[in-house]
């Protein structure tokens, strides 16, 4: 039997992409793939550094393989991804039983690596490369992605916008796109492999330019690849969205009607500070647009609260431009200090832990209204859901995702199979999930 690999991947969907194109560098040279981290020789932890949050649960996760470690002192234990990049020999400094530290443009090294140290004693120094390449794309990598209804396709990598509060251009390096017929043959082969979603990978994919050929050029040839049902995108950056862009997708009827504009802040004076390269009023324009334009898509966003300097009043801007766009949904935290971006350097980390954590559970009371009211508000209406699977819980129901990007419940039959797309009326929701009954054929 070939040397067994399981990864854990944490954060992003980036992630996610890139743990399979791990997976499939790695199987290309004999590995085979573990089920669990107990039945692997080769363990690693593909990771996130935009909070310190998910740092130190990584460092949890090190602590308990490090019994493992223990117990099979072969075991290669790696940590890949965007702390491998930020930390560097860091890493090993507080965990030195880690054996590999890869950062994200280095992955087509990895199998040497692993290979490297699984020769070894045991007593190896570990290996570490963090090195950025501003044209790596891994177009030639075989990827091997998991079998199911929706998978991805990484598009862009890296980010130029250097908001002040973000680690990502440091960790994920300079932005580059794949070219497009790459993008349009991995959609086909995804549709032969009977996925029927994509979803379009990059840090600000609305950002994506390759030779003239732009983000909605791209979406119009992956619409045209036959066999998918939906195609969906994340995560896009507000200032892209020219109407031209939004009338492009309102001619692409296989496009989810689902945008995630991230806002980050409602006080135009801290949205200058964070260097986001729009105002408070620019962002809601671009949200008129987006309502007379596609109307009926759902709009999601994130948000930050505690950014140095925020005032009461700047916190009860972004109260106010929440409650005025009424978002779908949200994904909102308190400032988490990134160690070498701009804010770190320039600005004290100067709101109290209390004060972020109030601000942060006011806004979250508030989306909490909103999205339950966006839900409560679908009932009646009809929905295209393309279903997932049964339930975990209760098998006689099946879950899938509305085009608007709302996970919807329907009774199973014997008729409908995963990968299916149901015409269905909303019978009744909750704040996260809707109930539907199929329409009649
Ligand atoms: S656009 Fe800003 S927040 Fe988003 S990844 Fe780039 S630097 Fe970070």
């Amino acid at each position: 039997m070939g040397r067994r690999v399981f990864i854990e991947t944490y954060g992003c969907q980036m992630n996610e992409a890139d743990s399979e194109l791990m997976y499939g560098l790695l199987r290309k040279q004999g590995f085979e793939v573990a089920d669990d981290a107990e039945q692997a020789d080769v363990v690693l932890l593909n990771t996130c550094a935009v909070r310190e949050k998910a740092e130190d649960r990584i460092f949890g996760r090190l602590g308990w393989l490090k019994s493992a470690k223990a117990k099979n002192p072969n075991l290669v234990l790696g940590v890949t991804g965007c702390m491998a990049e930020r930390m560097r020999d860091g890493i090993v400094e507080r965990a030195p039983h880690v054996d590999l530290v890869i950062g994200p443009d280095a992955y087509r090294r990895l199998p040497e690596m692993v290979a490297q140290q699984l020769h070894e004693d045991g007593e190896t120094d570990p290996a570490i490369d963090v090195r950025l390449d501003k044209r790596e794309l891994y177009t030639d990598v075989p990827l091997d992605r998991v079998p199911g209804i929706s998978g991805w396709i990484t598009v862009q990598r890296g980010c130029d916008k250097f908001c002040t509060f973000c680690i990502v251009p440091f960790v994920r390096g300079r932005e580059r796109s794949l070219p497009p017929d790459e993008v349009v043959a991995q959609a086909q082969e995804m549709a032969e492999q009977g996925f029927k979603e994509v979803t379009l990978l990059g840090q600000t994919v609305s950002s994506y330019y390759e030779r003239g050929f732009d983000f909605a050029d791209l979406l119009t040839r992956v619409h045209a690849v036959e066999g998918l049902s939906r195609i969906r995108f994340t995560s896009p950056y507000p200032n892209d969205f020219s109407d031209r862009l939004l009338e492009r997708l309102a001619g692409l009827p296989r496009i989810g009607k689902h945008l995630h504009l991230p806002v980050q802040s409602g006080s135009t004076r801290i949205l200058k500070d964070m260097r986001r390269g729009y105002t408070a009023e620019a962002f809601q324009d671009l949200i008129g647009r987006v309502r007379r334009i596609l109307p009926g898509w759902a709009i999601t966003t994130d948000i930050i609260v505690g950014y140095p300097g925020e005032t009461e009043a700047d916190f009860q801007e972004t109260m106010d431009l929440v409650g005025q766009v009424r978002f779908d949904g949200a994904f909102m935290f308190h400032y988490s200090e990134r160690e070498g971006t701009r804010a770190a350097r320039t600005r004290p980390d100067d709101i109290p832990l209390e004060v972020k954590k109030d601000r942060l559970k006011r806004l979250i009371d508030q989306q909490e209204t909103l999205s339950k009211a966006s839900n409560a508000a679908m009932v009646g209406r009809e929905v295209e859901v393309l279903v997932q699977g049964r339930g975990k819980r209760n098998p006689n129901q099946l879950i899938g995702r509305s085009s608007c990007f709302r996970t919807t419940v329907l009774p199973a039959d014997e008729h409908t199979a995963a990968g299916d797309l149901v015409r269905a009326r909303v019978s009744g929701a909750t704040s996260h999930t809707l109930f539907a009954e199929p329409i009649a054929r």
